[in-house]
């Protein structure tokens, strides 16, 4: 049996997710090559699921680097699932195909295993990635995401995409979306921020009994990059519960951490461009947190958000208005 089908979670349009994602954001100063460098050893150690966006720029670097995996006979195409996201600038209806379709040209590849949409908050229509006034503040549109929704939805048709879903989506604007009129498709999974600190058991109940699967980012921590993170919030990884119970599954706080999601039915993405951590974040499948332990990280939620997209506060879809 190939990893996907060993630790996938089934979709409810009948497609399969792994579990356990690699994520592929690194601040700008970071070469793109990179990513590309780290998408091969994440395949090398068994990931399956690679998560990227339009708005990461490193989706030529990322597909040439899952064309070498499939060329040197590592994987197959199939067993490859592959995130990319509809940035915000695009969610106008009739530029959503065009930006799968860039992705998919940047990728080249013939389809994407998820497409969703990255933020609900519309920015400026057009070719800037961050459009912003004289003032530096950044430009917002109204789009009606039902609207957007309906575009995703022919983009699956058309085969460009397997399956479609949405991320930092709060569970009312989950709900505009499920009782929308005419409704094709369900949305298959919401990617918001979680972790410990921000455990989102409301969000994940609420996803679950609409079976959509919640995939938890920055469940390490974040990748504090000054452009969306608060880099002065507390650093999950040295929090001393975390670590004592490392410590008695003689693991590493991360592995904890991303062994978390998956024993309460979430998703997770792990971001790392080392070799080391890479391999070490791929071992969460061999050991099992005790009901105490699962406990006692519930335990350590504070509703702390790393990245509270600020500049969308005052929008009207702004997600983070809600309690989940
Ligand atoms: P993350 O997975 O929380 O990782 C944060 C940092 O932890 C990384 O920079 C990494 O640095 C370090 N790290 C990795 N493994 C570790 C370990 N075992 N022990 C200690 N440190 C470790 O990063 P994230 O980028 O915030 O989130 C993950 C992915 O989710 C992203 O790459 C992206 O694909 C996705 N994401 C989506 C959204 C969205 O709006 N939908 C937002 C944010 C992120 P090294 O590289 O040095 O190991």
């Amino acid at each position: 049996m190939d990893l996907q089908h060993m630790y996938g979670v089934k979709l409810n349009d009948g497609h399969s997710m792994p579990v356990l994602g690699f994520g592929t954001y690194a601040p700008e100063d970071i070469p793109k090559s990179k990513a590309g460098e780290a998408t091969k050893l994440a395949i090398d150690v068994g990931f399956r699921h690679i998560d990227s966006a339009y708005l990461y720029q490193n989706e030529e670097e990322v597909g040439e680097a899952i064309r070498e995996k499939i060329a040197d006979g590592t994987v197959k195409r199939e067993d490859i699932f592959y995130t990319t996201k509809l940035w915000t600038t695009f969610l106008r209806p009739e530029f959503v195909q065009p930006a799968l379709e860039k992705s998919l040209k940047k990728l080249q590849l013939d389809y994407v295993d998820l497409f969703i949409i990255h933020v609900p908050v519309a920015m400026k229509a057009g070719e800037e990635l961050l459009p912003k006034d004289a003032r530096g503040n950044f430009i917002l549109d109204t789009v009606d995401i039902c609207d957007t929704w309906v575009a995703l939805e022919k983009c699956k048709d058309a085969g460009l995409t397997k399956s479609i879903g949405v991320s930092n989506f709060n569970h009312k604007q989950l709900e505009m979306i499920l009782n929308k009129p005419g409704l094709k498709y369900k949305p298959v999974c919401n990617q918001v921020e979680c972790h410990p600190y921000l455990n989102q058991s409301k969000l994940l109940a609420f996803c679950k009994s609409k079976d959509i699967v919640l995939v938890a980012y920055s469940a390490l921590a974040s990748h504090r990059d000054p452009k969306w993170m608060d880099r002065n919030s507390p650093n999950l990884l040295e929090e001393p519960i975390l670590i004592a119970i490392a410590k008695a599954h003689n693991r590493t706080p991360g592995q904890v951490a991303l062994r978390y999601h998956l024993q309460r039915g979430a998703v997770v993405l792990a971001k790392s461009f080392n070799a080391k951590r890479i391999k070490e974040n791929f071992q969460v499948f061999d050991f099992q947190l005790t009901p105490e332990d699962m406990k006692a990280i519930d335990g350590l939620n504070r509703n702390l958000r790393y990245a509270k997209l600020e500049f969308a506060a005052d929008h009207p879809y702004y997600p983070y208005s809600e309690e989940y």
